[in-house]
């Protein structure tokens, strides 16, 4: 195989194709490469909770309100289904609550309410929302079903921007405009590099560089309850996750009450978030075991803790029908980075558990930049 493109990109996850759909747009010719056939990292195993209230401030909030806006367009042409929007953070402490209150009082509560447990009771009548002290209500979020998303972006990439996939290739190396591949070489002006997690495969230098470790998570599906979510629903162990909120000056205080209290969630990472499905199922999660061979095995004590936290914020729990794992390039250097390995040669990761929610804008911003100063030829 011996092909000429504008742009190549490495990695068929949400990462790739960000990358390749904003250079597609530019009108240039592209073509993505992956080992696999369809996306099977990652990007399928995930609520496909578009957040925005709960990013970190500076740089992952903005990024992920541009993500939304252009996954929602992204939706349109590819004909994916919104399943829910918003967010609906229940604080089940008044610690909790405090720390909602912190963060209504920044620029990023603009468009959010703040509602007692009775405002919410009475807005979402049918949910059997157990007491909570306060609950943040959010328009700003949007949920797509990322394990069917995934395929149709790739079928509209590929139809209507013109965007070619290979067959699954593993890639071996890249030099400038060569991606080296088990299945021959690919020429291209300008390579993206979008491994997800892969930290050992190509550059793992600059990966270990940027502290890049993997995060491990455990999630369920369970069968369908007799009430609809309009939203997505989070807790106060979520609150400790999420930088938006955590770097807040009541964080410290329910931090505290949470490790005293939910001393084994909080060791095995264990927050809530609660999305529904058009069929009614629900998908609940999720925990993180951090490290570079986690182990593959689902607990059965990490899932129950999950259960716990669902049941003191939603009620019984129906039963479980599905489980698995996922795993997403993680360090605490940064959320996401991208370096210029070679002349021409982008490796982008994002090395946070908010791949979904922002790799759009980070595709548009990294190839806007790259593109304009790129100006190798193809040999
Ligand atoms: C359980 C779970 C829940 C999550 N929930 C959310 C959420 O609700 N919202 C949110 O914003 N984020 C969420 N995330 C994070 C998000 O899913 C990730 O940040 C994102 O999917 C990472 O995308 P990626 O493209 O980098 O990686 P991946 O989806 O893993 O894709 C990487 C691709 O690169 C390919 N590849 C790598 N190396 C090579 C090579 N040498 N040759 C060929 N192909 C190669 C792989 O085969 C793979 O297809 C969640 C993650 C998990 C695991």
């Amino acid at each position: 195989m011996t092909d000429t493109f504008d742009v190549a990109v490495v990695g068929r996850g949400i990462v790739g194709l960000a990358h390749a759909i904003a250079a597609a747009r530019s009108g240039l010719r592209v073509v993505v490469i992956d080992r696999m056939a369809r996306a099977t990292g990652a990007s399928i195993r995930n609520f496909g909770f578009v957040t925005v209230t709960g990013q970190e401030r500076q740089e992952m909030w903005p990024l992920a309100k541009r993500a939304r806006d252009i996954w929602a367009d992204v939706a349109a042409h590819a004909e994916i289904k919104i399943v829910q929007t918003g967010l609906v953070m229940c604080a089940r402490r008044p610690a909790a609550a405090a720390v909602l209150e912190d963060f209504m009082a920044t620029e990023m509560g603009e468009g959010c309410e703040l509602l007692t447990h009775a405002q919410l009771a009475a807005r979402h009548g049918e949910v059997p929302y157990q007491h909570c002290a306060a609950a943040l209500v959010s328009p700003h979020e949007l949920r797509i079903e990322a394990r069917e998303a995934m395929g149709a972006v790739a079928r509209w990439m590929q139809y209507e921007l013109g965007v070619h996939f290979t067959d699954p290739a593993s890639v071996i190396g890249c030099e400038p405009c060569r991606v080296i591949t088990s299945a021959g070489t690919i020429k291209a002006e300008t390579i993206f590099v979008c491994p997800g997690d892969d930290l050992n495969a190509l550059y793992p230098d600059v990966m270990a560089a940027h502290g890049v470790t993997r995060c491990k998570l455990q999630m369920l599906r369970l069968a369908a309850p007799a009430f609809r979510l309009p939203s997505p629903v989070m807790s106060d162990l979520g609150l400790m996750r999420y930088e938006g909120y955590s770097a807040l000056p009541g964080a410290d205080a329910l931090a505290a009450q949470l490790h005293s209290e939910q001393a084994d969630a909080v060791a095995a990472g264990v927050h809530l978030i609660a999305v529904q499905s058009a069929d009614g199922s629900l998908v609940v999660g999720d925990s993180h075991d951090y490290g570079d061979s986690p182990d593959p095995f689902l607990h059965e004590k990490i899932d129950a803790g999950i259960l716990e936290e669902f049941e003191a914020v939603l009620g019984q729990a129906p039963p479980t029908i599905e489980r698995w794992m996922g795993v997403y390039a993680s360090s605490s250097q940064q959320n996401w980075f991208t370096k210029e390995v070679d002349p021409g040669v982008h490796l982008t990761v994002v090395t946070c558990g908010a791949g979904m929610s922002t790799a759009f804008a980070i595709g548009e911003r990294v190839v806007g930049a790259a593109l304009n100063r790129n100006v190798m030829k193809v040999a």
